[in-house]
C-alpha cells in the first residue's frame, strides 16, 4: 500500500522551504504527502508569500493549513513573562507551537491513514501527539550535521547557558573543530529568554525514531561520524541519522527584474549579497556596505531591508527607503554596475545565474546549501541563531568560504567589504576557492543522484519505516 506521511514544518520560511523539498523526495519515492502548515500568530507576508510560492510550484504536494489553536488561558507559571504579549518572540513561538498540538492531533485523527509524522526541530511537543496516536515519528533537521552534533550535546549540559561568559575562549564538541564560545547562538546563552525553550526542544530530538538531516555525508564527515558513534548524546542512544541532502529549492522564478539585469552582465562577474529571510542591518552598517561595494569596483546585486527594531522581530518590515538609508548619490553612481533590490530576491535563481560569481551570505543553512550547489564561493557574515557555528564549519571544515571580519563586533567596516569582495573576485585565492566549491557541488549532485549516499540513506530510512509499521 502507498505510504502516507505528514510533514510538520512549524514556523519560519527557512524551515518551510526545505520541508517542501523533502515532500518532493517522498513523492518521488511513491508516498502520499501532506504538509501541515501552521499559520504564524502575527501577520507574516514573507511566510504567506513562501507558502503561496511553494504551493504554486509544487502542485503535487498537498498543503493543509491547520486552524489556529484555542486561545490560551493566562498562566502565570508559564515560561513567558506571565502570559502577556510582551514575552520574548522565541518564547511566544514555542508557546504557540505547543498550543498547535491540539489542531495537529485533530488533523492527524481525521486522516484515513498516516504512516509517519515528520517534525521540524522546534516542534518537539508534537512528539507527544505522535506517542498518543502511536505513530512513528522522525525529525527533519533543516540545518547541518555539525550544528546537530553540537546542539544535541549542548542540550544535555547543565552549563550550556554559561558559555557566553567564555567569550573568545575555544570550546570543543565531538564532531566539530574547536571554535570561539561566542560563536554559539546568543539565543541560548544565560539570561536569554529563548534559552530554555530552545534547549528543551533540542533535548527531545533523540526521542524520535530517527533524524533526517539536510546534508550529505562527504560535506560533514567528522560530524556525521560523531553522531553515528553516539558521541553527541552521552546519556542515551542516538536514533539513526539519515543524511539525505542537499535538499534545495529548484527556483524557477522567471522574469524578475534582477534576473533580466543579470542577463546583461558578464559571466561570474556579480557579487550577490543577501542575508536570509530575516537579516537586517542598521543604517550605519548599510552605509559601510555601500561604500565598500562602490570602492571595490565590482558588480553587485544586493538585497536591502529596512532596519529592524530588536523588539519587533515578528513584525513585518516596511519597504526600505533606499535614498534615505544608503549614502547620498550611491544609487546613481553605481547604476551601471550594481542593482539594489528592496527586501527580497529570487535567491536560488540569482545564485544559479551564470553572471553571479560570489555570495555574501548570513550562513543560514538553506543559503549555505544553495550557494554550494550553485558552485559559488561564500563570504560569510553570520548574524543570528546558529549562523556563527555554520560559519565555523564553512570556513574551517569545508573550506568553502572566508569570513567577513567584524561580524562579531559592532560593525563590518567598508574596507573589509571592499577587500574581501576584491579578493574573491580578482585574486588567485578567490579562483582557487571557486574551484573548490565547484568540486563540492559535483559531490552534492552525486550524493542525491541514484546510488549516491543521500539517495541510499533515504531508501534505508523508508525500509526502517516499513519495518516499524509492520503489525
Ligand atoms: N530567500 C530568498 N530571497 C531573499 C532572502 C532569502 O529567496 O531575498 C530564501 C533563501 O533562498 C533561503 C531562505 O529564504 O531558501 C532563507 O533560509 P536560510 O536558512 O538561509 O536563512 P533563514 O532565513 O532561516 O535565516
Amino acid at each position: 500500500m502507498k505510504r502516507s506521511v505528514v510533514l510538520y514544518p512549524g514556523l519560519g520560511v527557512g524551515h518551510l522551504t526545505p520541508m517542501v523539498e523533502l515532500a518532493k523526495v517522498f513523492l518521488h519515492h511513491g508516498a502520499a504527502v501532506t504538509v501541515a502548515l501552521v499559520e504564524p500568530p502575527t501577520n507574516s507576508p514573507d511566510f504567506s508569500a513562501a507558502v503561496a510560492r511553494a504551493a504554486a510550484s509544487n502542485p503535487s504536494v498537498t498543503f493543509h493549513v491547520l486552524p489556529p489553536p484555542p486561545p490560551a488561558p493566562a498562566d502565570p507559571s508559564s515560561t513567558d513573562n506571565g502570559g502577556t504579549s510582551s514575552a520574548h518572540h522565541i518564547v511566544l513561538m514555542f508557546d504557540y507551537l505547543k498550543a498547535m498540538c491540539a489542531p495537529l492531533r485533530d488533523f492527524l485523527r481525521s486522516l484515513p491513514a498516516v504512516d509517519a509524522l515528520v517534525l521540524d526541530m522546534f516542534c518537539g511537543d508534537a512528539l507527544d501527539v505522535a506517542a498518543e496516536l502511536n505513530l512513528p515519528v522522525f525529525y527533519f533537521y533543516a540545518s547541518g550535521a555539525g550544528d546537530l552534533a553540537i546542539f544535541l550535546n549542548l542540550a544535555r549540559m547543565d552549563t550550556s547557558t554559561t558559555f557566553a561568559e567564555l567569550g573568545d575562549s575555544l570550546v570543543s564538541f565531538p564532531g566539530a573543530p574547536p571554535f570561539k564560545a561566542s560563536d554559539l547562538p546568543k539565543e541560548i546563552s544565560a539570561g536569554s529568554p529563548g534559552a530554555k525553550p530552545i534547549l528543551g526542544a533540542l533535548y527531545r530530538l533523540p526521542e524520535a525514531n530517527g533524524i533526517l538531516v539536510n546534508t550529505f555525508e562527504s560535506l560533514e564527515t567528522r560530524a556525521v561520524r560523531a553522531l553515528r558513534d553516539g558521541l553527541c548524546v552521552p546519556d542515551r542512544s542516538t536514533p539513526p541519522v539519515y543524511c539525505i541532502g542537499p535538499l534545495v529549492s529548484g527556483g524557477g522564478e522567471k522574469g524578475h527584474e534582477c534576473l533580466r539585469w543579470l542577463d546583461t552582465q558578464p559571466e561570474n562577474s556579480v557579487v550577490f549579497l543577501s542575508f536570509g529571510s530575516m537579516g537586517t542591518f542598521p543604517k550605519k552598517q548599510l552605509e559601510e556596505i555601500a561604500i565598500g561595494l562602490e570602492k571595490s569596483g565590482q558588480r553587485f546585486l544586493w538585497v536591502v531591508r529596512s532596519p529592524r527594531n530588536p523588539e519587533g522581530m515578528l513584525r513585518p518590515l516596511p519597504e526600505p527607503d533606499l535614498d534615505a538609508l544608503l549614502p547620498e548619490g550611491f544609487l546613481g553612481r553605481t547604476k551601471d554596475t550594481g542593482l539594489v533590490l528592496k527586501s527580497w530576491a529570487p535567491q536560488v535563481d540569482v545564485l544559479r545565474h551564470r553572471a553571479t560569481g560570489a555570495f555574501v551570505t548570513h550562513c543560514g543553512w538553506n543559503s549555505t546549501l544553495e550557494g554550494i550547489t550553485a558552485g559559488l564561493p561564500l563570504l560569510c557574515w553570520p548574524l543570528y541563531a546558529e549562523q556563527r557555528m555554520n560559519k565555523v564549519f564553512i570556513v574551517e571544515e569545508m573550506k568553502l568560504g572566508v569570513e567577513m571580519k567584524g561580524y562579531d563586533e559592532e560593525l563590518v567596516k567598508a574596507e573589509e567589504v571592499e577587500t574581501k569582495v576584491r579578493w574573491v573576485m580578482e585574486s588567485e585565492g578567490g579562483q582557487a576557492l571557486r574551484k573548490r566549491v565547484e568540486e563540492v557541488k559535483g559531490r552534492a549532485i552525486e550524493a542525491i543522484g541514484e546510488g549516491g549516499s543521500s539517495h541510499a540513506a533515504f531508501v534505508e530510512f523508508l525500509k526502517d519505516l516499513d519495518n516499524m509499521s509492520l503489525p
